[in-house]
């Protein structure tokens, strides 16, 4: 039995339960070291994130709880920190990587500095077009961009690839595994969070939203995966769009597990639990690929 998750969420951000009930729970499941991983603060997104004052706030109750429960469980005090987030991870055990956004050059403000992304959204999109519902524009430094979340809803992801993409889910696809592809480098994370996270809604779309078996998307995955491949970290084999009901299966796809795994890439399971219940979300299952 796997008694060890890294990836779980709490009051501070947008789990469920408190960090004390994780821990509690993690203790009643005979579980020998838990990690909590809140999500870092991104400026252009702040609904399901923690402030800078909160992440130290929730920092401070981690060390309290480690305290409070160390002759029971090993805490280790995390964060999941996105691509783009602004937090200082410095004070913190370790920090997953994540991607749970893309970013385009706004087409609205005419291609400034943006080069040939924005002059292409901004055919797609016609230099005055309506950013589309759940897209969040944000200016940081005197660049205007759009981020666009990977995870929200596949309507969502549909409307950005007509804006900003010409249509084409592929390449944005290509963007998110550009993207991807540097989060070890831009966060420097200790563990990669579901690499294949755009792919959440695949399931519950028809035909799938993103086409896996297209040969660029392919393409996409695999340069990603080199690239991080050489930072010499943990990949995550995420269960937690399985216990949300999304997936049957975790991230990332098992060809891109097989792959990862044949270019002596290493696995870690995590449950990215929002609420107690799923702490370890079907670990055993997968188990064996941690070998
Ligand atoms: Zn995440
Ligand atoms: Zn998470």
């Amino acid at each position: 039995m796997i008694r060890k998750d890294y990836h779980m969420h709490t009051t501070y951000c947008d789990g469920s339960n408190t960090a004390e009930e994780m821990v509690q729970v993690a203790i009643g499941k005979g579980m020998t070291e838990v990690g909590i991983s809140g999500h870092s603060h991104t400026a252009f997104d702040e609904s399901y994130c923690m402030s800078h004052e909160e992440t130290e706030r929730y920092r401070q109750e981690l060390l309290a709880l480690r305290e409070k429960y160390r002759d029971q469980i090993s805490v280790r005090i995390g964060l999941e920190v996105d691509r783009y987030s602004d937090a200082d991870t410095d004070a913190f055990d370790y920090t997953i990587g994540s991607v749970h956004y893309i970013r385009v050059p706004d087409p609205r403000q005419g291609g400034a500095g943006a080069g040939a992304d924005a002059d292409a959204a901004a055919t797609a999109a016609g230099a005055g077009a309506a950013v589309p519902t759940g897209c969040l524009p944000h200016t940081e430094d005197g660049q205007a961009w759009i981020y666009i979340p990977m995870d929200e809803t596949a309507e969502i992801t549909r409307a950005a690839a007509d804006a900003y993409f010409g249509g084409d889910l592929i390449a944005l696809a290509e963007r998110y595994f550009e993207t991807a592809g540097e989060v070890a480098k831009a966060t420097g994370c200790d563990i990669i969070g579901h690499f294949d996270l755009l792919t959440k809604f695949n399931e519950k779309t028809e035909p799938p939203l993103i086409d896996t078996g297209d040969p660029r998307y392919i393409a996409a995955w695999k340069k990603a995966a080199d690239q991080l491949l050489q930072a010499d970290i943990p990949f995550e084999i995420n269960t937690g769009a399985m216990s949300k009901g999304y997936r049957t299966e975790p991230y990332p796809a098992k060809p891109i597990r097989d792959y990862i795994r044949s270019r002596g890439g290493r696995f870690i399971l995590s449950s990215d639990s929002h609420r107690t219940d799923t702490l370890c979300y079907q670990f055993d299952q997968y188990k064996s690929e941690l070998e």
